[in-house]
């Protein structure tokens, strides 16, 4: 299959199923704005709750956090976003098609036939400019300059400007961390390759408060963690590496940094960073604020600002991730079969309940059984058609269990469940049904 095929038909799916939709679709769609559909949510529901629990509730000192959107236009001042968040923008006059000047290569000129910008003889491209990415706005009535906001670009301010607000309401002591998800909106130049690159998307950042000098163990620690995470949602190993920032790649915040990326379709690119941020952060907004936003050691009896250790990924772009690692075709008895391969924990529908046909009370049997299981995860009734062809259904939803009430189940209590991935078929009691399922998501 080649690459742009697969993202096609991953896009194609996604609409079919009810993964994801173009926004306000009717309307010709909104660029780069993207709407999860009844699967997607549940999809994108599970990544951060996984998230969540590995970053919040199975740990004893991260606490959780939920910061406005909308903050005060200082704290972008002081993170250094009104100075410096800009990607230096060409325009072409020709076809007035508008690029990132550092991925110029990874660009194509809207011109047939298909070339890089500035390759074809008529493309005449400006001079790079910079270009802010936050999304700007006014609070209250009046459009004036005194009155600008913006859309937070990242979760992380958030949290730094609520550090000593949790320090003192948890009494946690340094080293914690605060953890958040939250939306985020860039105004990206060249957004693109569906939800990858979005000019409004979900972060799940996670700040962890460290003494000077632990900080590179902390990184260390941290980059093993986040990488087994991948490697729990079920992500190819393989498809997963590390890229470290070189000197000229570093921001100027950072002391050091690693992306993780996945091999995509389009190429090797970052899903999550994790990022030694030196006391840069709370420096800058002890500075900017004039609050004291130092930490007091009890046990050494000194004070300082701690350095951070970030790691920063996007929940739409691990949504991405899994969608096209799970992706496959296979040949089975003459016809394909396309099937979602996600990780039990991942899917979206955990059970479809399906009645073999729709006569000798199966219906009933089967109705009752999907509204009991229907209380502990995720399910699906589904009586119409051929059997072979709702199993193939739900293959493509990513469901990892089909359970089926045939002419046996009156009798004996039993029900079959099939598989996804192995297509076989085991004989359980309705009594161990929940149990059963419970255990493998
Ligand atoms: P990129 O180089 O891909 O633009 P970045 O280095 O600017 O990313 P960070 O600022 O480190 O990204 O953001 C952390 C994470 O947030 C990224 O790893 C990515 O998962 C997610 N993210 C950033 N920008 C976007 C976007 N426009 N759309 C979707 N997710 C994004």
């Amino acid at each position: 299959m080649a690459d742009t095929t697969l993202m096609e038909k991953l896009v194609s799916l996604c609409k079919r199923r009810g993964f994801v939709f173009q926004s306000s679709e009717i309307y010709g769609g909104l660029g780069s704005v993207w709407d999860y559909g009844p699967l997607g949510v549940e999809l994108k529901k599970n990544v951060k709750d996984r998230w969540w629990r590995a970053m919040v509730h199975a740990r004893d000192d991260i606490e959780g956090l939920d910061a406005a959107i909308l903050m005060a236009p200082q704290v972008w001042e002081a993170s250094g976003h009104v100075a410096g968040f800009t990607d230096p923008l060409v325009d072409c006059k020709t076809c007035k098609a508008r690029f990132r000047a550092d991925k110029i290569q990874d660009a194509q000129c809207p011109q047939k036939p298909s070339k890089h910008p500035g390759e074809h003889s008529t493309c005449e491209l400006t001079e790079p400019r910079l270009f802010n990415l936050m999304f700007k706005t006014f609070m209250g009535p009046v459009e004036e300059q005194a009155a600008v906001i913006y859309l937070r670009p990242e979760t992380a301010q958030g949290i730094y400007v609520n550090y000593l607000n949790v320090l003192n309401s948890s009494r946690q002591k340094v080293p914690f961390g605060i953890a958040q998800i939250g939306k985020a909106f860039r105004n990206e130049i060249t957004p693109g390759n569906f939800i990858f690159r979005t000019r409004e998307f979900e972060q799940m950042e996670m700040q962890f408060f460290v003494k000077p000098g632990t900080d590179g163990e902390w990184f260390e620690q941290w980059r093993e963690w986040r990488m087994a995470w991948h490697h729990s949602v079920g992500l190819t190993p393989a498809k997963l590496r590390w890229h470290p920032h070189g000197p000229g790649e570093l921001a100027h915040y950072a002391k050091a940094a690693y992306d993780i990326e996945y091999e995509f379709p389009f190429g090797w690119n970052e899903i999550e960073g994790i990022h030694n941020r030196s006391d840069f952060d709370l420096g800058r907004h002890q500075q900017y604020s004039g609050k004291k936003l130092d930490y007091f050691d009890q046990a050494a009896n000194t004070r300082f600002i701690p350095y951070i250790i970030e790691t920063s990924a996007g929940a739409d772009r691990v949504t991405l991730t899994l969608l096209v690692d799970a992706y496959r075709e296979e040949q089975v008895e003459g016809e394909t079969r396309v099937v979602l391969g996600f990780h039990p924990s991942i899917a979206p529908i955990k059970a479809a309940v399906l009645p073999l046909v729709k006569k000798d009370g199966m219906p009933e049997l089967a109705e009752r059984i999907y509204h009991d299981l229907k209380q502990r995860f995720t399910c699906f009734y589904d009586d119409s058609g051929a059997i072979g062809r709702r199993y193939r259904r739900m293959d493509e939803a990513g469901t990892p269990f089909c359970i089926t009430v045939d002419g046996q189940t009156a009798s004996d209590q039993s029900v079959t469940i099939r598989l996804r991935d192995a297509m076989t078929q085991e004989r359980v009691g309705i009594d161990r049904l929940a149990a059963w399922v419970s255990e493998r998501v």
